[in-house]
C-alpha cells in the first residue's frame, strides 16, 4: 500500500506556483489576486477561508477577505459580487459556502462572472467541464485528479465508483473520471443515498472515491484487493483526548481498508490540502487569462 500524500504534493505545487509568481513579477506583472467573501461566523467556514488566505500569502498572491455579518441581505451580497466582477485588480473570487439560510445559493453562484469563478461552480463552468472545454474545475475534484496524475495512477478503462453526488464533489468527479482525458476514461458508477446494494458496487471498483460525509463508512469488506481509495470525507467527531475536543474523521475506515489498497489517501493529509492548492492553481490561471 502506498499513501497518496496530499501534504507532499500540495507543497510541491505551491512551490511551483510561487516560482511562477516570482517570474510574473520579474516580468513586470502584478501578483495574482484572489478575493473571498465570508458571510457570518460559522467556525468551519472561517477555518477554511483563513487557510485559503494563508495559502495565498505562502505563494505570493494578493488576497482580500470580505467578511460580512450573518444578517447580510441577499441584495447586499449580490452588490459585493457585482463590485468584484468589475474590479480589474481582482483575478478571481469565491463566496464561501454554506450561506445563511435566508440567502439563495443558486442566485449567488449565478451572479459570479464565469471568468472570475475560480471555484468552478457557475453553470457555465460546469457545462464547459462536462463538454471537456477549458474551464475552472471545482477545487476538490481537481485536487483528486492532480493526486492521481502525480502518482501516475492508470485510470483508462478502470471502473471508478464514486459515493456521493454533491454538486461540489461527487457529481463533477463523476464527469471528470468519465471524460476522454488523462486522468479519466473510466467507466463510472455514481452512488448516492438511494443506491441499492452499495457493497456490490464498491466491490467491483478499481478506484473508489468516497464523498458522503459519514465517518469510517467504507469498510474493508466493501473493497477489493488492490483498489485505489480516495477519501474526501471531513467530519468532526467528538474526541475527549484532543485539546480541541474533536478529531477529523474521513469516510474510510483507514486502519482496516488500507492494507487491501494499492493506494489510499489519509485523512487529514490527503484530499483536503489538495483542495486549497487547486484554488490557487485556478487563480493563477485566471491571472494568466488561460481559460477565458
Ligand atoms: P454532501 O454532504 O452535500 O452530500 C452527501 C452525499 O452523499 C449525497 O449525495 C448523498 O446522496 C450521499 N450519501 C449519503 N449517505 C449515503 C449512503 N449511506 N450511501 C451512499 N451515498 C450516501 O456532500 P459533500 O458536500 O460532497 O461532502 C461529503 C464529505 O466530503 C463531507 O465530509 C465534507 O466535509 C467533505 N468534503 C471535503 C472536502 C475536502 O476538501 N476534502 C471538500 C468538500 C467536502
Amino acid at each position: 500500500m502506498q499513501l497518496l500524500d496530499g501534504k507532499k504534493i500540495s507543497s510541491l505545487i505551491k512551490a511551483e506556483i510561487a516560482e511562477e509568481v516570482r517570474f510574473m513579477r520579474q516580468s513586470g506583472h502584478r501578483a495574482p489576486h484572489l478575493a473571498a467573501i465570508l458571510v457570518g461566523s460559522d467556525g468551519a467556514s472561517q477555518t477554511y477561508v483563513n487557510s485559503k488566505v494563508k495559502s495565498c500569502e505562502e505563494v505570493g498572491f494578493q488576497s482580500t477577505l470580505i467578511h460580512l455579518p450573518a444578517d447580510t441581505s441577499e441584495a447586499e451580497l449580490l452588490h459585493h459580487i457585482g463590485q468584484l466582477n468589475t474590479d480589474t485588480s481582482v483575478d478571481g473570487f469565491i463566496v464561501q459556502l454554506p450561506l445563511p439560510s435566508h440567502i439563495d445559493e443558486h442566485n449567488v453562484l449565478m451572479a459570479i462572472a464565469p471568468e472570475k469563478d475560480v471555484d468552478g461552480f457557475h453553470p457555465s463552468n460546469v457545462g464547459r467541464m462536462a463538454l471537456n472545454l477549458p474551464s475552472y474545475l471545482p477545487a476538490t475534484p481537481k485536487g483528486i485528479l492532480e493526486l492521481l496524475q502525480r502518482y501516475e495512477i492508470e485510470t483508462a478503462g478502470k471502473h471508478c465508483v464514486i459515493i456521493g453526488r454533491s454538486h461540489i464533489v461527487g457529481l463533477p468527479m463523476s464527469l471528470l473520471m468519465a471524460r476522454k482525458a488523462t486522468p479519466g476514461n473510466c467507466t463510472v458508477t455514481l452512488c448516492h443515498s438511494h443506491t441499492r446494494n452499495l457493497k456490490e458496487e464498491t466491490l467491483r471498483a478499481d478506484i473508489i472515491i468516497a464523498a458522503l460525509g459519514k465517518p469510517e463508512f467504507l469498510k474493508a469488506d466493501m473493497v477489493k484487493e488492490g483498489a485505489v481509495v480516495v477519501d474526501v470525507g471531513i467530519t468532526r467527531v467528538a474526541d475527549s483526548s484532543k485539546k480541541s475536543g474533536y478529531r477529523i474523521a474521513g469516510d474510510v475506515a483507514f486502519a482496516e481498508v488500507s492494507p487491501k489498497c494499492s493506494y489510499i489517501t489519509p485523512v487529514p493529509g490527503g484530499v483536503g490540502l489538495m483542495t486549497v492548492t487547486s484554488l490557487l492553481q485556478n487563480t493563477l490561471s485566471a491571472a494568466k487569462k488561460e481559460i477565458y
